[in-house]
This record gives structure tokens, C-alpha cells and sequence, in this order.
């Protein structure tokens, strides 16, 4: 079983890399996820030397290539030179992966409504870019290309590369005093956009009836004509167009894989799933089993509190695409696990299980005591 820890630039260069590798060494982690290109974010970093907290905007940690077109990275204001180079040059005893977010960029959508996710209320939804959009399909293609090439990387790992979705949109002050339920909150995520819009007309579908069975449904839940519990999946039965509907942007983001594939060349590529929960990627447009032909493995967050329940999420998307390694990823600080001994059993069963490789959330997110949790559960499977 291999380890890794995700981590932000800011907490390694601020410590010092060669500091940073010893301490991960020590706890017997081998790799460094490292956030390249992420969404906007305001972090606590509770043993960071040279601050408790720092926000940024969505940003890259590198100075973008030349290749990507209408929509580019923005680098990260409070950077001076290029941190992943930096880092990258630095580290000799980490393995060096691009933690990756793509279309999950607010500051990008700003400035560029059009290429966001429209709502089939006609509203753009400024957190995600849409896939469909071919200045988008660009855009990732291009950052992939980019990270992939530097030296030091030795795999890419995509965060968001989907018609991403769901509760959590950044930092926004998100109001919603309606209860969706796993329908609505779908349903409002469905794009259509000029591009969703007219891939789907050339595949058929009558794009007006999907759209206002969209919004009609969405306005149904909020009056309470339609239970907010009902089953996406049962609804999406009873309602064959809209299904056709997200079956062609299933096969827009099959499209988009294949062009990210050929974009990381060699190295390996993960894609992390379990949004909006484990086993129904399909809400954000991932068909596991189809893009599995352009992925090296699935990386799972699992940021649950008990070993039951990370098995679970683990066991829910392990039956969807039983042939594709997938990676767990575990959050051994607040507010999924408090203490060393259920990380420990949770580490456990998953070598048990089979899992190949297992990341740790997040490095300079955690308190120290939780990074000697992870030493100790290391100690157990691995001594
Ligand atoms: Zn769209």
C-alpha cells in the first residue's frame, strides 16, 4: 500500500520543502499531492510557521504555458516566481503528483459567464465551467498538457473535470432555503448552455421538453408537489428525453477524457470521484465505466468518521467499475475522524480490501497530532 498527503504550496514552501519531506518521511508518506491549479479557498493551517490562515482566490501555482486559448489559468497573486517548479526542484525524496481542479473556478467564471454552466432557469452558475463548451474542452485539455510536462510530476490526478455540481459552491455565502433533495439539487445542475443545447439537438433529443421538464421539476419540489426525497434515478425512468439528455453529455465528457488522455502523454492520470456521492457520478456527467479506458485509476474521497461507512462509499463505487484500481483518499482531522485508533482500523480494513494507495487530507489543513495518527496507523499496516 502506498501513502500520500494532499497539500497546499503556500504550507510547503513556508516551511520549507526539504523540512516538509523529512516530517512526511518520517510518517512513512511517500508522495505529495499538490495543488497546482485550484478553486478559491480560505484556509486555517494550524502548524503552518508563518500563519494561521490564508485566502486566494481561484488560482494557479504555476505560470501558465501559451497554449490555452480564450480561458487561462490566473496565476496566483501573492506568488513570486512559479511554485510548482519551485517545489518540484526542491523535493528529491517525494514522488511529485498535480492535484488538479478544473472546471470548478469562480474567479474564470466571472469573467467569463458564457462559458459557465447555464441553469434551465437561464441563469449562469459563475463556480463551474461547462465541459461542453469547446473553450473550456481547451482550456483542461491545455492545463493538463501543461502540469503533466513539468518536471518533477509523476502523475496528474483531475478534481471537477465534469459538469460539477452540487452543495459546497466555493466560497459564496450559498443561500438555499428550499429543500431540493438529491433530484432538485441535480436537476439545477443541468446545463443548457448554447453547446449542451445543441449537442443534444444533433443527437435527437427535443431539447425545449427536457429543459422545461427541468425547470418545471425544480419549481414542483419547491411547492412541494414533488417529494424532495424522490429518486433521481426513478424519476429519470419515467422521463426518457431528459435521460437522453444526460446520456449525451455522458458522451460529450467521454470526448473530453480522450482529449485529456492524449494531453497527459505518459503519465498517469486519476480522476476523483464520488460527487455528488459515491456511485452516482453520473450526476456530474462521469460514466465510470466509460471514461475508466482514459484513467489510470479513480481516486475516492472518503472523508467519512467511521470505518463502516468509508467502506461503503469505497464499496459503492468499486461495484460501478470493479476493473479500475481506485484510490481512497481519508481526512484523519475534524470533521470526519478525532481519533488515532478508528484511523487505524479504517486503514486496516482498507489494506484488507485490497486498496492500493491511500492520500491523506490535507497536510497543512491538519494539526500535528492528526499526521501522527496517520504515522501510527501507517506503523500498523506496514510494520
Ligand atoms: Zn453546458
Amino acid at each position: 500500500m502506498d501513502f500520500a498527503t494532499w497539500a497546499y504550496p503556500w504550507d510547503v514552501l513556508d516551511e520549507g520543502p526539504e523540512r516538509v519531506e523529512a516530517r512526511l518521511r518520517e510518517i512513512g508518506i511517500g508522495e505529495l499531492n499538490l495543488a497546482t491549479n485550484y478553486h478559491t479557498v480560505q484556509a486555517f493551517a494550524p502548524h503552518n510557521p508563518e500563519r494561521r490562515t490564508l485566502f486566494a482566490r481561484a488560482s494557479s501555482y504555476f505560470e501558465p504555458g501559451p497554449d490555452y486559448g480564450r480561458l487561462e489559468p490566473v496565476p496566483y497573486e501573492g506568488m513570486d516566481g512559479d511554485w510548482v517548479d519551485e517545489i518540484g526542484a526542491e523535493l528529491t525524496d517525494l514522488a511529485l503528483t498535480s492535484w488538479t481542479v478544473g472546471c470548478h473556478n469562480s474567479r474564470l467564471g466571472m469573467r467569463h459567464p458564457e462559458y459557465t454552466l447555464e441553469t434551465a432557469h437561464g441563469d449562469d452558475l459563475v463556480f463551474g465551467l461547462c465541459p461542453s463548451q469547446p473553450a473550456v474542452q481547451r482550456y483542461l485539455t491545455a492545463l493538463v498538457s501543461d502540469v503533466a510536462s513539468r518536471p518533477g510530476i509523476e502523475r496528474v490526478e483531475l478534481e471537477t473535470f465534469d459538469y460539477f455540481h452540487g452543495t459546497g459552491w466555493g466560497w459564496h455565502h450559498q443561500k438555499i432555503h428550499a429543500r431540493l433533495g438529491a433530484l432538485g439539487e441535480f436537476l439545477l445542475g443541468v446545463c443548457f448552455c448554447d453547446h449542451c443545447r445543441s449537442n443534444a439537438a444533433d443527437a435527437g433529443v427535443s431539447v425545449d421538453g427536457v429543459r422545461e421538464a427541468v425547470a418545471d421539476t425544480i419549481d414542483d419540489i419547491v411547492a412541494g408537489a414533488i417529494a424532495h426525497d424522490r429518486s433521481p434515478e426513478a424519476w429519470l425512468r419515467e422521463h426518457d428525453a431528459v435521460a437522453a439528455y444526460v446520456d449525451v453529455r455522458e458522451a460529450t465528457l467521454e470526448g473530453v477524457f480522450a482529449d485529456l488522455r492524449a494531453a497527459a502523454g505518459t503519465t498517469p492520470l486519476g480522476y476523483y470521484v464520488g460527487a455528488p456521492e459515491p456511485g452516482r457520478e453520473w450526476m456530474v456527467g462521469a460514466d465510470l465505466d466509460r471514461l475508466a479506458e482514459y484513467v489510470d485509476y479513480y481516486c475516492l474521497p472518503a472523508y467519512e468518521s467511521t470505518t463502516e461507512d468509508v467502506l461503503a462509499a469505497y464499496r459503492a463505487v468499486d461495484e460501478v467499475t470493479a476493473d479500475t484500481p481506485l484510490h481512497v483518499g481519508l481526512l484523519p482531522g475534524h470533521p470526519a475522524i478525532h481519533d488515532r485508533s478508528t484511523l487505524v482500523d479504517i486503514l486496516t480494513e482498507l489494506q484488507a480490501a485490497g486498496v492500493p494507495r491511500v492520500s491523506f487530507y490535507n497536510y497543512g489543513l491538519l494539526p500535528s497530532r492528526s499526521l501522527e495518527w496517520v504515522g501510527a496507523a501507517i506503523d500498523a499496516v506496514d510494520g
